[in-house]
């Protein structure tokens, strides 16, 4: 059968669509066009050098093998970029500021960088201001000062964003930079796949070349050790010759367990930073700037109701607003409290307030006098220790309302005749003094998580 150059590859793409996960089929396989199929050769035009390299590491020997039982003899295959080929045309249009942003965005496409999550759309706070500092400092292509930068905090509270801000960034100032975001979990298919198609070499190369490697949620690497060494040569690979790399993690590097030492080591080299969850007006900030991405008019008590009441995750945060526009109740009509409440409730799990302990009570108490809890739990009367033991008594009362035994028995087995005596020194001064109610009002605040605007 006479199967033309087309047909083949129809076929081939129609059984590489099972084998390989769609994100990528979509991404390097869809975008490849056969030009031709002569002499047993197979020659494969791509839309530009990153997915040349990509598919050259990570397909070839798929492809390969797909293409060879549709054709029934051996083939081999060529990838070709497109770009190439149109380049005396390009030449022309060089100067045309179109043609250069044409060439920026395949550079973000080949990049695999969400369009969205630019610096420009990261708003900074509190919880967040040094992890944004660091990432501008990391992304300036002339600073070679944090590497690698170890991003890390709890889930939906940005380090995608940030991380994949770099690559933006990266690429607005360098674009001929090869910038290439990674989650850990492609990292170790592309590796495995590697290791079954016998295409390591291919594979090692492909990152070699990379200048910039963003590569999120290394905590997905406990325990999977080819992996881990794998991506310890990478590292080093990319270290030495003086390329960027840009970690994120669901913890800090101490925490990693099942993670060998020597990786665990190379990711405290750089710069270490956290993403606390955000206060109150920096989610407020957020909803306002996403509120007017989606077009919707939010107003103030309605932003500040759903951000009192959703604390721990900006991505919650999105979800609501993109209900609310999905449904599109509001639609010509203002957007009230009473009908967004119906829509926040989903959204609601996991934000309960801390469930408030004697020992939560100590540590708070004692982060703020400085002092160490097991001092306040212990036998010390010297009044450096015996303040905060007062005050972590009284909270313990007013906002657990255990009994003076109870309180006395935590801290190092007191008599509740001295808790009963600590717990009305204290009120005595609330009453007395205008600056220790506030000290227990902040206090008693931050014991119960509610947020300090
Ligand atoms: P993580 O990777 O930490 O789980 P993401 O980076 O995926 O979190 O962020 C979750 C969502 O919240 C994304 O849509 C992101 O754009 C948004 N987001 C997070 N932090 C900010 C911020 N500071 N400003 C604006 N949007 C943010
Ligand atoms: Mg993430």
């Amino acid at each position: 059968m006479d199967t033309s150059v087309h047909d083949l590859w129809d076929h081939a793409l129609a059984a590489l669509e099972k084998k390989v996960d769609a994100e990528s089929f979509a991404a390097w396989l869809q975008p490849a066009r056969p030009r031709s199929f002569e002499n047993s050769r197979l020659t494969i035009d791509v839309p530009n050098a990153s997915s040349r390299n990509w598919l050259a590491s990570h397909y070839l020997g798929l492809i390969t093998s797909v293409v060879e039982q549709i054709a029934d003899r051996p083939v081999e295959i060529d990838f070709v970029v497109r770009a190439d080929r149109k380049l005396a045309s390009r030449r022309a249009a060089e100067a045309d500021s179109a043609a250069g942003m044409a060439q920026a965005r395949e550079a973000f496409l080949s990049a695999r960088l969400n369009e969205q999550y630019t610096f420009e759309h990261f708003i900074v706070g509190e919880s967040n201001r040094f992890a944004h500092a660091a990432a501008r400092a990391g992304a300036d292509p002339n600073s070679k000062v944090y590497n690698p930068l170890f991003i890390h905090g709890g889930v939906g509270l940005g380090k995608t964003h940030l991380m994949q801000a770099i690559g933006h960034e990266q690429l607005r100032c360098a674009p001929d930079k090869r910038v290439l975001y990674i989650t850990s979990e492609q990292f170790m298919n592309a590796y495995v796949e590697s290791v079954t198609q016998g295409t390591g070499r291919e594979f090692r190369n492909y990152y070699r070349n990379i200048d910039l490697l963003l590569i999120d949620d290394v905590q997905f690497f406990m325990g999977k050790d080819s992996t881990q060494t794998e991506f310890f040569h990478t590292f080093n690979d990319l270290y030495d010759s003086g390329r960027k790399i840009v970690v994120t993690c669901d913890r800090p590097p101490k925490e990693l367990e099942n993670l060998v030492e020597r990786l665990r080591s190379r990711f405290e080299w750089g710069l270490i930073v956290d993403i606390q969850p955000p206060d109150l007006e920096t989610r407020m900030a957020i909803l306002r700037a996403k509120a007017s991405m989606l077009g919707l008019d939010l107003p103030y008590d309605v932003a500040i109701y759903i951000a009192e009441r959703i604390r721990s995750n900006i991505r919650k945060l999105e979800g609501v607003l993109q209900l609310v526009k999905a449904r599109g109740v509001f639609d010509g009509h203002p957007i009230t409290r009473d009908a967004v409440s119906q829509f926040v409730s989903p959204f609601l799990v996991g934000e309960e307030p801390k469930k408030v302990s004697p020992e939560r009570v100590a540590r708070i108490v004692c982060e703020y006098f400085d002092v160490d809890v097991e001092t306040i739990r212990g036998k010390s009367r010297l009044r450096k220790y015996a303040l905060p033991r007062h005050f972590a008594m009284y909270f313990c009362r007013q906002l657990i309302k255990l009994s003076y035994p109870e309180i006395g028995q935590f801290f190092g087995n007191r008599d509740h005749t001295s808790v009963m005596h600590a717990c009305r020194k204290i009120e005595e001064q609330v009453d007395a003094e205008s600056n220790v109610q506030n000290l227990v009002a902040y206090l008693s605040k931050k014991i119960q998580d509610i947020d300090i605007a």
